[in-house]
């Protein structure tokens, strides 16, 4: 009886030490896998896959990281390289991460995901209703946002698209679609350069506006403040516009 009693608990044991380092092969595994596209690439050739996009629209470039069309509807994809407890709704202007205690600020990625869909109605003249957008973060990420939108982590990126299997898109609609996100690929490296540029001008704008003692973000003056950390320059439409910069 004792020998069976230990020749188990030495099983349970081995089980458990097996399972164990399996799954530690398996996250330092992912640890590397900073991007989806490695997963989006299993999918079948029902999907087509377009990555990094670059569109213009109104004077403005705009960066997809994934599009992927199907027959079930085109799936627009923004991924975050980021970790942590990530904390956000649906209205809030920012989100944010907490790792280790430490609170870092990030524009909604709901909301940027928003314009992206926007913009590529307008491009792909297709409705509202044919968009599925997803966020997607790093599988390290614990997600502890409230929204009404998908938001996930990368590893149910997969699982997430395919659960689509409502056709609502013809082939035909599908087709153009691919040739119109085709075309866009040949005047890429413009628009790559376009987007940096625009980046850089808009960081231009800004610096004139705070010199000029012009609010960057309404237009508004800005004049100096004094807070428990010394003085500041902060928007005169406060609480409206809650903009502040440190010297
Ligand atoms: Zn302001």
């Amino acid at each position: 009886m004792d020998e069976i009693f230990t020749f188990g608990l030495l099983m349970v044991i081995l089980i458990i030490y097996v399972v164990f380092s399996f799954n530690r092969a398996k996250i330092i595994g992912k640890k590397g896998e900073l991007n989806v596209n490695f997963n989006l690439h299993f999918l079948s050739n029902e999907y087509h896959l377009f990555d990094d996009v670059y569109i213009y629209l109104n004077d403005k470039s705009i960066q997809i990281d994934h599009i992927v069309v199907s027959k079930y509807g085109v799936f627009v994809i923004e991924t975050k390289n980021i970790k942590g407890w990530i904390l956000g709704g649906d209205n809030s202007e920012y989100w944010t991460k907490n790792v280790y205690g430490k609170k870092y600020k990030f524009y909604n990625p709901v909301k940027q995901n928003y314009s992206h869909v926007k913009a590529l109605q307008i491009l792909l003249k297709i409705s509202r209703d044919k968009f599925i957008p997803i966020v997607a973060f790093l599988p390290q990420a614990t997600l502890k946002c409230t929204t009404s939108e998908i938001v996930i982590t990368s590893n149910k990126l997969l699982k997430t698209i395919r659960n689509y299997k409502d056709i609502i898109l013809t082939d035909n609609d599908v087709d153009r679609i691919v040739m119109e996100l085709s075309s866009l690929s040949g005047v890429d490296r413009k628009m790559r350069k376009q987007h940096v540029d625009d980046i850089k001008r808009n960081v231009e704008i800004k610096k004139e506006k705070i010199n000029a003692c012009i609010c960057p973000k309404c237009n508004g003056v800005l004049i100096e403040r004094r807070g428990p950390y010394g003085k500041f320059l902060g928007c005169s439409n406060y609480p409206k516009c809650n903009f502040t910069q440190r010297n």
